[in-house]
């Protein structure tokens, strides 16, 4: 809310004294923020249900538009040995065998991205994952049908999306 008896409008220049100009305390902190912000690379895959329908460039016309930087890109059918190795971590979880059956249905797409604060960042774009869920203008949110089926994977943390890389593009990774 704004005083009473100060006229809408910037600020009034403050006197110089001292180390002013000094950036604010919201300025500093935005400041810090972006240089602790690295370039990284992360693993997405576009699942079999959106290379099915057609997605792939719509996805990856989005991802560019979003600043990230294409540096791998395969066309793969995964085997069941191969999706059962990358989605070992699920393998107790009552919904492998139908991932597995999924994403061993049809080709995927699994690319290397590469933009400041990559990770998170593309975990936030794609939306949640169950596409039911995801909002309107995030990639699962228009191009996913459900839990399960949901246009994409993203890697979930730095250490993973290292880990994924090397799955799929081995030597060339990073
Ligand atoms: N999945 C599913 N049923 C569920 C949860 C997940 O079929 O109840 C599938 C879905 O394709 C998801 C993948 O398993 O993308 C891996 O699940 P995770 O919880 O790691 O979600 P994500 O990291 O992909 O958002
Ligand atoms: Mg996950």
């Amino acid at each position: 809310m704004r005083r009473a008896g100060r006229p809408a409008g910037p600020a009034p220049a403050r006197p110089q004294r001292g180390l002013w100009p000094w950036p604010r305390r919201s300025e500093a902190a935005s400041l810090l923020a972006v240089e602790r912000m690295a370039i990284e690379q992360t693993l997405l895959i576009i699942k079999p249900d959106a290379v099915a329908r057609g997605a792939v460039g719509q996805i990856i016309g989005r991802l560019e538009a979003e600043g990230f930087a294409l540096r791998q890109l395969r066309l793969v059918r995964l085997g069941r040995d191969e999706a059962e190795r990358f989605y070992a971590v699920h393998r107790d979880r009552p919904f492998f065998a139908g991932l597995i059956q999924f994403m061993t249905s049809g080709p995927a797409i699994p690319m290397l991205l590469e933009r400041e604060d990559a990770v998170a960042h593309l975990r936030r774009f794609i939306g949640v994952t169950d596409s039911a869920r995801a909002g309107a203008g995030t990639i699962r949110g228009d191009f996913g049908t459900d839990v399960q089926r949901n246009a994409v994977h993203a890697s979930d943390c730095p250490e993973n999306a290292g880990r994924e890389a090397v799955f799929f593009f081995g030597a060339q990774a990073g």
